[in-house]
């Protein structure tokens, strides 16, 4: 699969690109409904009207199209209800025409994040923010996988190196990315190291790493001393980085790691592309378990 990396900089070092990639999954999922002559149908929900939030359900809904998945689009005041967003997914979950529920977050404050994940149908839930969703991974269950960590597994994939006996830090132990994440590589057979902000030496651990994933949230915080020679290093973060004009960068300061690893992922353009291909297969995934 070398033809999704380019050459970068560095001695031997590849770039992934997640754009590239992105685009084939897309074409394969297009390939797919249009051969089997698939109605497949996606809800996006957002409540209030959070600037950042309606740029990432375009974006969705510009995937969906280039796929030929129908978008849905219902949007809540931010005034609603938990009973009223509630109610709504209830109704899509019943709705024929819809196979996906993606709820855009965040959500306004008086919301409990929680409970509207829990009120997607499991048949339903292609953001695979349900509890028992990704509980399942703990036990090798993939029905709906996470996008961004399985996003990342298939930038990891498009290497050719192999997961199984690597040494493999995840950086950041959310519900969404680091937890699934880490798991995710353990299926695979990989010594699985979990950091967060408690731990204590984080460039000690982090030194170990041959594949190094970083979902935290802040810009820099992975710096040339904190990467093995030759590691793969797999940036999740998304940051605005003041110190240059708000631009979005990641959690590593790629000038300074990329010449020391052997693929690197950019921001932007490396794990963000991949979320959003992913979210169109779990859909399309949806549209099989309901058949
Ligand atoms: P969360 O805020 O939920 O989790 C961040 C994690 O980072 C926590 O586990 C936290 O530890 C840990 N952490 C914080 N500070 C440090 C530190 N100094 N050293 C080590 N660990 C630390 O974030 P998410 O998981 O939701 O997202 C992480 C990043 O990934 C964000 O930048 C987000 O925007 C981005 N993201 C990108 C996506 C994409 O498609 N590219 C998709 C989803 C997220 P603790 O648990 O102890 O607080």
């Amino acid at each position: 699969m070398a033809h999704l990396c380019r050459k970068g900089k560095g001695k031997n070092l590849k770039i992934l690109d997640g754009v590239l990639l992105a685009e084939q999954i897309k074409d394969e999922i297009k390939g797919e409904i249009s051969r089997d002559s698939l109605i497949v149908g996606l809800a996006v929900v957002l409540v209030g009207d959070d600037q950042a939030s309606r740029i990432y359900v375009n974006h969705k809904k510009k995937d969906c199209e280039e796929c030929g998945i129908a978008s849905y689009e219902y949007t809540l005041p931010e005034s609603a209800t938990q009973e009223e967003v509630i109610t709504l997914i209830k109704q899509l979950n019943s709705d024929e025409k819809i196979n996906g529920i993606l709820i855009q977050q965040p959500f306004p404050k008086h919301i409990d994040v929680t409970a509207v994940n829990e009120s997607v149908s499991p048949l339903k839930d292609v953001d695979a923010f349900r509890a028992d969703t990704v509980g399942k991974i703990a036990v090798g269950d993939y029905g709906f996988l996470p996008c961004t960590p399985a996003g990342v597994m298939e930038l990891i994939h498009s290497t050719g190196v192999s997961v199984s006996g690597k040494e493999c830090v995840v950086v950041g132990r959310s519900n969404i990315v680091g937890k699934p994440m880490a798991l995710m590589l353990l299926n695979e057979s990989a010594t699985v190291t979990i950091c967060h902000s408690r731990t204590r030496d984080l460039g000690e651990v982090t030194r170990r790493a041959d594949i190094l994933v970083s979902a935290v949230g802040k810009a820099r915080l992975i710096t040339a001393d904190m990467v093995k020679e030759g590691a793969i290093v797999i940036d999740v973060g998304m940051n605005r980085d003041n110190s240059n004009g708000g631009k979005l960068c990641g959690d590593v300061d790629y000038a300074g790691v990329a010449p020391k690893a052997s693929f690197i992922t950019p921001v932007p353009g490396g794990v963000g592309p991949m979320t959003r291909a992913l979210l169109m297969k779990n859909t399309l995934t949806a549209k099989r378990l309901q058949s």
